[in-house]
């Protein structure tokens, strides 16, 4: 496993993570969780990423168990988690960055990760109803209570983020370290054209999410959708819109042989080709069965084969380059 600096910060993170999202506690219990999480582990995965609002803080109980469970020393890995929807339908607790809400949800999650401190908490979404200034002081606060070591942004603007790193600048704060965008080879705009500045001049962080658009980049959705996948789930009925496109699918179908030229599988190609983006600080994997996360973890393989020759011939085929 390969690590790299989580943007400016010196804090150190595999290149390839985990998250949790719809599969624990959905699709997923602990025994499950704790198989999936122990597999990453093992290839060198030291961050692991959950959200407050992640089946309602069950993604953070199982996970938190599977950190007890495995008994891993807490200076081993670095857990995120992210605070904006909130999980309690009460004014102040939903859809917010105030400082009363921030403040308080960390001690919730705390609680149900059963940890002591939380490496980084993410803003899951910009707020356009509380200051930037406030979050900024919030955030600051809670790294300075001892809660959380680093703080972050998730599809904030490039303006969001400057504006939080000017803020804390000038009063010495605690500044954001990292975006935590959707990025793969359907989804490039914000991570490849409206940050690269802030990546150029702010050495600012990525940890992308969604690599393979939900599974859909595994090849898995070509024939239909199955039975099995996330598509189905409940709740997720929205993701067979996205997973059903037919000119997504015919590219899928164009790439899948180049996937084959290279001894990958077409999961493995798409990994390969985000990993490829030095910008990243890390590509948070999904999976919610083992076979796919070993699969998914060999990508690494795979990045030293994607030549200038064959990342041309990638983008022949996708036509998406953001201009
Ligand atoms: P992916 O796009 O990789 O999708 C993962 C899903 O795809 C799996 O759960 C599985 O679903 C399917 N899959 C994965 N590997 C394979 C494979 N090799 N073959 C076939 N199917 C496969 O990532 P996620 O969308 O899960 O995002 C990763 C993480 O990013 C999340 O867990 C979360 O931590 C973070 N995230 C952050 C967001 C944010 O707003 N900041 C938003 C979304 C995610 P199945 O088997 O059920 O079909």
């Amino acid at each position: 496993m390969k690590y790299r600096r989580l943007g400016p910060s010196g804090l150190q993170v595999s290149e390839l993570s985990f998250g949790a999202w719809v599969t624990f506690g959905q699709q997923l219990q602990v025994a499950e969780a704790e198989k999936l999480m122990r597999t990453a582990f093992d290839a060198g995965v030291n961050f692991f990423d959950n959200a407050e609002s992640y089946n309602n803080g069950q993604a953070e109980t199982i996970m938190g168990q599977v950190f007890k469970n495995a008994g891993w020393a807490r200076e081993a890995f670095v857990v995120s988690t992210k605070f904006f929807w909130g999980i309690r339908e009460v004014v102040n607790q939903q859809d917010t960055l105030n400082r009363k809400y921030l403040l308080e949800a960390i001690n919730g999650s705390l609680k149900r990760f059963q940890l002591d401190y939380v490496d980084i908490v993410f803003a899951h979404r910009a707020d356009p109803n509380t200051p930037i200034e406030e979050t900024v002081w919030a955030m600051h606060q809670l790294i300075e209570s001892g809660k959380a070591f680093y703080w972050g942004t998730s599809e904030w603007s490039a303006y969001e983020i400057v504006s939080a790193l000017y803020i804390a600048e000038k009063h010495h704060l605690h500044k954001p370290i990292s975006e935590q965008s959707h990025y793969n080879m359907f989804t490039r705009e914000r991570v490849e054209k409206e940050y690269a500045r802030l990546f150029q001049e702010h050495h600012y962080g990525d940890v992308t999410w969604s690599p393979l658009a939900s599974g859909f980049l595994s090849g898995k959705y070509l024939d239909g959708i199955p039975q099995d996948s996330r598509a189905m789930q409940p709740g997720y009925e929205w993701l067979q819109k996205s997973v059903s496109k037919a000119d997504r699918i015919e590219k899928v179908k164009q790439l899948m042989p180049l996937a084959n030229e290279l001894g990958a599988t077409m999961a493995q190609l798409a990994l390969a080709w985000c990993l490829k983006n030095q910008n990243l600080s890390s590509v948070i994997l999904g999976a919610s069965r083992v076979d796919q996360l070993q699969e998914n973890l060999a990508a690494q393989e795979f990045v030293a084969k994607l030549t200038p020759d064959v990342m041309k011939r990638i983008e022949e085929l996708l036509q998406n380059k953001p201009r």
